[in-house]
């Protein structure tokens, strides 16, 4: 983990990091200036054990010693000099580690900090092996291009003989792939070109598959939900293939932070995997600030709801306040047009201040072309630009570090990518200042009052589900049209599930079913060029800009109603377009490039029925379930909203209803439960409603997922249940692991999600608790105190039940 989760200096609800600022660290100085840029009357006596405007929490991550260890014997002298040359004289004991088991055949996953040099621990293994044997050959895997492409660039620095490192990706021209594949020892790739390129022209790839010694997953967390059960599935595919032609090659997995590491990487490779965690690399230290922007007294939202301060308006003062201070500072934002506002809330502020200074802060909006980059990296490195606004799109790929503070404004989804975005910040033995801005989001709310849950031992777990039907589907018929499927691969394609699934694929003529196996009759075309690995396998709506007939991009059909509707506000890489026209039929939407100061927010109404149930506990006056579902949502309408969350008008929409198989969870309560919790029946709707969207913005704590990725529906009375209920379910067909996620950790997710409602100070609920962006009902009827004794009652019978 990249933090001494037992060294925490706690410092609770109180400002000693600000009032102490004389002697204190760099980072609790910076902290101090923000404080006062809050409010200068901040800093003027309190009392100690009180949270102080917008503060909520600091903690001081105490500087760690790094560990160096000796070079392992098997390391060639010629990879050693490579390092060295590199300003590498020995690696860090986690790194030396993960090295060994790999080098001994073992598959194994390096879970630690950001910037820890996971890519050591593979480099390692893999350049020994080249020298050893001349003919070995390495696959590099990573979620994106750019990360590829830097690790590339890092292993062609090493300048060492024989290692043939190629692209091969979608970029690379065709006679440099045929060059990779004929000569290339080292290819570094993605899963889609495996996909779509490698394992279906298997055959020309034989001598390169035979010789494969190692597959190295980089950022292997991104592999989850939906895209990893995709990915786990097309891994199988490949070690198949590899086994027929008497290749076993190691795996070696790298994330910056994933719970459970070793069980995760076990699901996605379907072998055993070895977790390497105890991380040697040294940190410095830095004060880690939870702050949240204050309720404005002018403003209100959806039904009359307080609002506060934008994430991002409060991170560009913030910014300034530290170029002023001559920090040089990272401010993350989840938008590129957000990110272009706090750099110019900042420069507007510097105007009054020190108009020297504006030029100094940036957005960066350079897009992703590797020489943007580097300027960036050199002007900040340098001091030139004190400043730079960017989205995330700086996360992976970039090589600053050793900033003097970083702003993440809104928690960016995972702790992994908090880290990698706080890790910017800290170099040797100069402390450092990190941020983290709440945006009105229930999980923002709950992790600025629960620091724990973001600074100690992560709870969030990479799911995925490698058994979907819908994903195995495919893959089985991919798998089928590479070799003949035989009841072995079956066994470890997926057993039972994938059985049943080839006997829908036989039924329906996709697949034949010999006596030696199941094959795929037709040589004309190939499987995998219908099969999108990040999709759902259903059909895509192309998003085409009309006056340049340019494709900006897909929507899953499923959510082209709710997101590409005629008058839709649809944002691309965080330019923003509105929809013209939408044809469902042609899976078409027309859209012109427009910056509406409104966004829109589609109405509808969803439906939940009950197909089978899967698990379910009865704990008298409350029944938890798990099961498969059909969720039927029609949109009806969508709103135009200020930015603000004002509703300016409801258009009408005439949409066909869409039905999704999927999975949920889902609790039941007796009406009397909650009457005599004191909850009346008038009341019942907007408690339950409340409750649900609360738990779904919680669910990413437990399960890493967006919220966009999981949806509810709750209902006084189900027919299924016949009693008041709450639904959860994964956003995708035959679900992605979520909803599953959400069962099996029930009492701790609700539990959280309580703490979420009542830890907000708004009195009726607001975006920062009970209110959802997604609600396709307005969010109305929403019951604050409702919620609370709804989850009460859940509680209690839950936990009293011993589960
Ligand atoms: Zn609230
Ligand atoms: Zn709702």
């Amino acid at each position: 983990m990249s933090v001494p989760c037992a060294n925490l200096d706690g410092m609770t609800g109180s400002v000693q990091a600000a009032r102490a600022a004389a002697g204190a660290g760099r980072g609790e100085r910076l902290l101090a200036r923000v404080l006062a840029g809050a409010d200068p009357s901040l800093l003027g006596p309190r009392p100690s054990d009180e949270a102080v405007g917008p503060l909520r929490h600091a903690v001081h991550l105490p500087a760690r010693p790094g560990r160096p260890v000796d070079w392992p014997e098997w390391v060639p002298p010629a990879v050693r000099a490579a390092f060295v040359a590199r300003g590498v004289p020995r690696p860090w004991s986690h790194q030396a580690r993960a090295a060994e088991l790999a080098h001994a055949g073992r598959d194994v996953v390096v879970a630690t900090g950001t910037a820890s040099g996971k890519s050591l621990a593979y480099q390692l293994p893999v350049l020994s092996a080249f020298a050893a044997d001349r003919r070995a050959t390495a696959l590099y895997l990573s979620p994106t291009k750019a990360l590829a492409a830097d690790q590339l660039r890092a292993l062609s620095a090493l300048e060492l003989p024989d290692v043939r490192a190629a692209p091969f990706d979608g970029d690379t021209p065709l006679a440099e792939r045929d060059w990779a594949r004929q000569h290339g020892r080292w290819l570094f790739s993605n899963p889609d070109m495996l996909h779509r390129s490698l394992l279906p022209r298997h055959g020309r790839w034989a001598g390169y598959l035979r010789r494969l010694r190692y597959v190295v997953l980089d950022e292997c967390h991104t592999y989850r939900g939906l895209f990893g059960s995709h990915v786990a599935l097309l891994l199988r595919r490949l070690l198949r293939v590899c086994a027929r032609y008497g290749g076993r090659p190691t795996i070696v997995l790298a994330s910056a932070t994933v719970a459970e590491p070793a069980a995760f990487a076990g699901r996605l490779t379907g072998r055993a995997v070895t977790a390497v965690c105890d991380d040697g690399s040294p940190a410095a230290g830095r004060t880690v600030a939870l702050w949240e922007p204050p309720l404005l007294d002018e403003l209100t939202g959806e039904n009359g709801a307080p609002v506060r301060r934008s994430a991002g308006a409060e991170s560009g003062r913030m910014l300034a306040d530290l170029v002023v201070e001559g920090a040089r500072t990272l401010a993350f934002v989840r938008s590129r047009r957000g990110a272009e506002l706090t750099a110019l809330g900042a420069q507007r502020v510097l105007a009054d201040v020190d108009p020297g200074l504006v030029p100094r802060v940036s957005a960066y909006r350079g897009g992703y072309l590797p020489e943007e980059r580097r300027a960036l990296e050199a002007a900040l490195v340098r001091g030139d630009l004190l400043g730079v606004a960017t989205t995330n799109a700086l996360e992976l790929g970039v090589d600053i570090a050793g900033l003097d503070a970083v702003v993440v404004a809104g928690f960016p989804g995972t702790r992994a990518s908090f880290w990698q975005q706080a890790g910017r910040a800290g170099r040797g033995r100069d402390e450092a200042l990190v941020v983290l801005v709440a945006r009105d989001d229930p999980l923002d709310t709950y992790l600025v009052h629960h620091p724990d849950a973001l600074l100690g031992a992560p709870v969030e777990g990479c799911v995925l589900d490698p058994t979907n039907p819908y994903v195995l589907g495919p893959h089985l018929a991919c798998a089928a049209a590479e070799l003949p499927l035989t009841e072995a691969d079956v066994a470890a394609l997926g057993g039972a599930a994938a059985e049943a699934v080839l006997d829908e694929l036989v039924a329906d003529g996709v697949l034949r079913r010999r006596p030696r196996g199941w094959y795929w009759p037709s040589s004309a075309h190939r499987p995998a060029d219908g099969v999108d690995l990040r999709g759902a396998g259903l059909g895509q709506v192309a998003v085409v800009e009309v006056d340049t007939g340019r494709m900006l991009g897909t929507v899953e059909g499923a959510a082209a109603p709710a997101s590409v509707h005629r008058g839709a506000v649809y944002l691309h890489r965080g330019e923003s377009y509105v929809v013209d026209d939408l044809d469902l039929d042609a899976g078409l939407a027309l859209v012109h490039a427009a910056a509406p100061d409104w966004r829109t927010d589609a109405r509808s109404t969803a439906d939940v029925a009950v197909v089978r149930v899967v698990e379910h506990r009865d704990h008298g006056v409350v029944r938890v379930s798990f099961g498969e579902v059909t969720v039927t949502t029609q949109v009806t309408a969508y709103q135009r909203r200020t930015p603000d969350g004002v509703v300016l008008e409801t258009v009408p929409l005439d949409m066909p209803a869409q039905q999704l198989g999927t999975r949920a969870v889902w609790y039941d309560v007796d009406d009397d439960a909650l009457l005599a919790a004191g909850l009346p029946a008038a009341r019942i709707p907007g408690a339950l409603h409340a409750a649900e969207h609360a738990a779904i913005g919680l669910l990413p704590l437990f399960a890493t997922c967006d919220r966009w990725d999981v949806g509810g529906m709750s209902t006084v009375v189900h027919p299924h249940t016949g009693c008041p209920t709450v639904f959860v379910h994964d956003g995708h067909p035959g679900g992605a692991g979520f909803a599953e996620r959400g069962h099996a950790v029930l009492v701790r997710w609700l539990a959280a999600t309580r703490a979420a409602i009542a830890g907000c100070e708004c009195r009726a609920g607001c975006p920062s608790c009970v209110q959802s962006p997604k609600c396709g009902n307005g969010n109305n009827p929403l019951d604050k105190p409702g919620a609370i004794t709804v989850l009460d009652v859940v509680l209690r019978a839950v936990a009293g039940a011993g589960s």
